[in-house]
């Protein structure tokens, strides 16, 4: 890591495109599932959806997986051939485009079962599809009182030469080991279901990280993992490490000013945090807009010259303030704010904890200010390549 690097932008974040496939493999190992989709919704939680498939992909991954067309036809618009699953449609969804690309839709509906064979139809192409089950969570699939006339019109279609049901899955709440078997269960009675209707041998899945990971009983054919690929942990007790996972993205940045302030001084809005004695605030340039939650004031943990410290008051919208004591901190001095322990930065999840939210979002929100620098890809020659 860089210190005192001038050329090194004000804000950073690094994302490690060998750690994303290093988790891959590693969750591939966990679970031993046939297929293995990995999610890259939301600009691959943050790392840049490119970047995440291709290092996902390199690691093992089967499928991939978004919420919407559209993220889905940027794949393909950015050169990604590997089969593409996208689960979440706008209620007029036209699935022309992405039958016309080959994206694999998941359909939640009646409606979108003949949405899609029309699609078929129109391009003359099969629309490649895969059947989305309510089974708890009270999100989109078919509810269990559909689940009869949507197999039947899926396999009608299929005998049309419409459509082929590629896949059958739900998703699942996470909120206790007995509430995802019991949607497991759920689950299966819909597979034995779909298999009468003449839907059988078609990919199940239904375990996201966390099922991944614990629940073997629901890892089926293929498991969609999101969190996990990125080194983020989804299971509030064990760690990236614990799991052998490797956090993918390092956001830091550099101190933007320097000040020794008297005992009492205020720092940031409200003066919600005051010098306890005489002191040095550092001012690091990032704030909520570039996605560090202001709900963590007074509370993130950064790292500077190898100490811990913690946010210092209110977390403005550009900017906070870190109290480093009598630690000889210098403007431009390396910010280290979440990444990977191992190189001695706090953890994602230690944010999350301090903004009482997940590590999901803390990697997620991570702004457009800050610059994404992919490391570790050796696919396109230099080990360092600048993505902005
Ligand atoms: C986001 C998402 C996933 C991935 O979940 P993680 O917890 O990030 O592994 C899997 N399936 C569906 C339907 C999703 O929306």
């Amino acid at each position: 890591m860089r210190e005192n690097d001038a050329t090194a932008p004000p804000r950073e974040a690094l994302v490690d495109a060998s750690a994303i496939e290093h988790n891959v493999r590693v969750l591939r190992e966990i679970t031993g599932t046939p297929e293995c989709i990995a999610v890259v919704k939301a600009n691959g939680y943050g790392h840049g959806a490119l970047t995440a498939a291709r290092a996902a992909l390199a690691g093992g991954a089967t499928r991939l997986g978004v919420a919407d067309v559209r993220e889905a036809l940027a794949l393909r618009e950015a050169g990604i051939t590997a089969p593409v699953i996208a689960w979440l449609h706008a209620p007029d969804v036209d699935f022309t485009e992405a039958v016309r690309s080959g994206v694999e839709i998941g359909l939640s509906s009646l409606e979108q079962v003949r949405a899609a064979a029309d699609a078929g139809a129109r391009t003359s192409r099969r629309a490649d599809v895969h059947l989305k089950l309510e089974t708890g969570l009270g999100r989109n699939g078919a509810h269990r009182s559909e689940w009869h006339d949507l197999f039947a019109a899926a396999a009608a279609e299929e005998a049309e030469g419409h459509l082929r049901v590629i896949g059958i899955f739900s998703h699942l709440s996470g909120t206790s080991r007995a509430d995802d078997l019991a949607q497991a269960e759920a689950f299966h009675d819909g597979i034995a279901l779909a298999e009468r209707h003449g839907l059988d041998g078609r990919l199940r899945h239904i375990a996201a990280t966390a099922a991944a990971i614990d629940i073997p009983e629901a890892r089926l054919d293929a498991v969609r993992v999101g969190i996990g690929i990125y080194g983020v942990s989804p299971l509030a007790d064990r760690t990236p490490s614990d799991l052998g996972l490797r956090p993918a993205m390092t956001v830091r940045s550099r101190v933007a000013a320097v000040r020794r302030v008297a005992a009492g001084h205020g720092a940031s809005y409200g003066y919600r945090y005051r010098a306890p004695r005489e002191t040095t605030y550092a001012l690091v340039p990032l704030g909520y807009a570039d996605g560090m939650p202001r709900q963590a004031s007074n509370a993130g943990p950064v790292a500077i010259r190898g100490e811990r410290f913690r946010v210092a008051g209110t977390i403005a919208m550009d900017q906070f303030v870190v109290d480093v004591g009598d630690l000889p901190v210098e403007v431009g001095d390396e910010v280290l704010v979440f990444g990977d322990p191992s190189h001695g930065a706090p953890l994602a999840e230690e944010w999350a904890e301090a903004a009482g939210t997940i590590g999901y979002e803390i990697v997620t929100r991570i702004g457009p200010r800050v610059e994404r620098t992919v490391v570790g890809d050796q696919r396109d020659g230099p080990a360092r390549e600048r993505r902005a």
